[in-house]
């Protein structure tokens, strides 16, 4: 109890605004974890939508230390029995998309975890909000900037938290090379190559569907090569063109991309060049030149373990699951007012989705399209 007490003084007195400090007061002291390895709070989180990533990060979970899994939103009645008895989850933390607006008078629930098909995000999004619960959403956060901005907008107005479920973001190898790069160990970054595919499978799932996915490779993990060279270079592009191939129409319907050439350029003179498909295997490649050094990753952004090298040798952090470190750095994040290295708040996941609208209108209008992200 003594070391919550310092928590919470040392809360106050720093820059920390003063609702999250009074929603941390609110909290009974069990949710304060005072085991050998770590003594603090902890964030009760909620699963929506109980997939196959969703099923990744509740057993990821299992290893944090800051967050746990205590509750579940689901469409499917038996996947909550099987949950429950799995992660010992109450019968009082459980909810469907129907019901789950009453988790506003649950107040053993800290945040809800969206990680359900694309075009469900953002009212999903902005129930969680309204019910006066964090909310950290799996990428890309919206269809649109435009449903961005209202995801923002909702979060803003309920003071809650809106992070976006960038794992990178905490991937040891990836912040190393981010720091050599910070620390001019790269010299003046000149060129970003970025590869971003599978090959999508079943043909009737919702990744291959426009309505639920909003779009195709790009949305799903393209995305991951636009975040990527953003976080890579350390900055915002100015312009963007992009070219499509489609060689199976039929399984890639109108508005359902299956590959994607895209360029950016950078205010600083870097350019890069980039791939997205659901075509190709063995693409999850970063590479970053600068005019001193380089740095590469491959993998670049799967689970892991990440593997890299650079001008001076073999990146060599250990792996860690990607979705432990992160739930515990989200749980720093909206419980102690940290800052991460690379940001992970729905600004962020909107300047991903700004350039994705303007990849598609590239390729739609088969000129530059200038950017101004700020
Ligand atoms: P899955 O299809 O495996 O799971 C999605 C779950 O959402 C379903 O199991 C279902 O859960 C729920 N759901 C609700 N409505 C629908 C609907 N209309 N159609 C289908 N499912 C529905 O998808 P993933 O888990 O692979 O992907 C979910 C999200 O996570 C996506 O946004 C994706 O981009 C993201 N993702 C992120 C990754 C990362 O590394 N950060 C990796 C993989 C995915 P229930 O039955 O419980 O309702």
């Amino acid at each position: 109890m003594k070391s919550r007490r310092n928590f919470l003084q040392k809360l106050t007195l720093s820059a920390v605004s003063l609702p999250l400090v009074s929603s941390l007061q609110a909290k009974d002291a069990h949710f304060w974890a005072d085991s050998a390895d770590y003594q603090g709070p902890v964030l009760r989180v909620a699963i929506m939508g109980l997939g196959s990533y969703g099923t990744r990060v509740a057993e990821a979970m299992k290893d944090c230390k800051k967050a746990k899994l205590v509750g579940v939103i689901s469409g499917t009645p038996s996947k909550i029995t099987e949950w429950q008895s799995k992660y010992n989850i109450p019968e009082k933390n459980c909810y469907n998309y129907e019901n789950f607006d009453a988790i506003k008078d649950n107040p053993d629930i800290d945040a809800v975890y969206v990680i359900t098909p694309n075009s469900l995000h953002k009212d999903q999004v902005i129930r969680v909000a309204q019910a006066g619960k964090h909310a950290i959403c799996e990428k890309p956060m919206g269809l649109n900037a435009k449903e961005g901005r209202e995801m923002i907008e909702a979060c803003k107005k309920a003071n809650v938290h809106l992070l976006v479920g960038y794992r990178m973001h905490f991937e040891a190898n990836t912040l190393e090379i981010i720091r050599m790069r910070n620390e001019g160990e790269l010299g003046k970054v000149l060129f970003f190559q970025g590869l971003s595919g599978f090959k999508i499978g079943d043909p009737t799932q919702w990744r291959l569907n426009k309505e639920l996915a909003g779009g195709g490779s790009m949305m799903d993990i393209g995305i991951y090569s636009v975040n990527g060279a953003r976080y890579m270079v350390g900055e915002e592009p100015i312009w963007v063109t992009a070219q499509e191939t489609k060689t199976d129409p039929v399984k890639f319907k109108e508005g359902v991309d299956e590959t994607i050439q895209f360029q950016f350029g950078f205010p600083g003179g870097a350019v890069a060049s980039c791939l997205s498909t659901y075509s190709m295997g063995n693409l999850d490649r970063f590479f970053l030149n600068g005019d001193k050094g380089y740095a590469e990753l491959q993998p670049s952004t799967g689970y892991g373990p990440i593997k890299g090298r650079t001008h001076k040798g073999p990146l060599e952090k250990p792996h860690v699951t990607h979705q432990t470190v992160q739930m515990d750095e989200m749980s720093d994040i909206i419980l102690a007012g940290k800052k991460p290295q690379v940001p992970v708040d729905g600004e962020e996941g909107l300047k991903d989705l700004i350039i994705i609208d303007a990849i598609y209108k590239a390729v739609k209008t088969g000129k530059k399209v200038p950017l101004k992200i700020v």
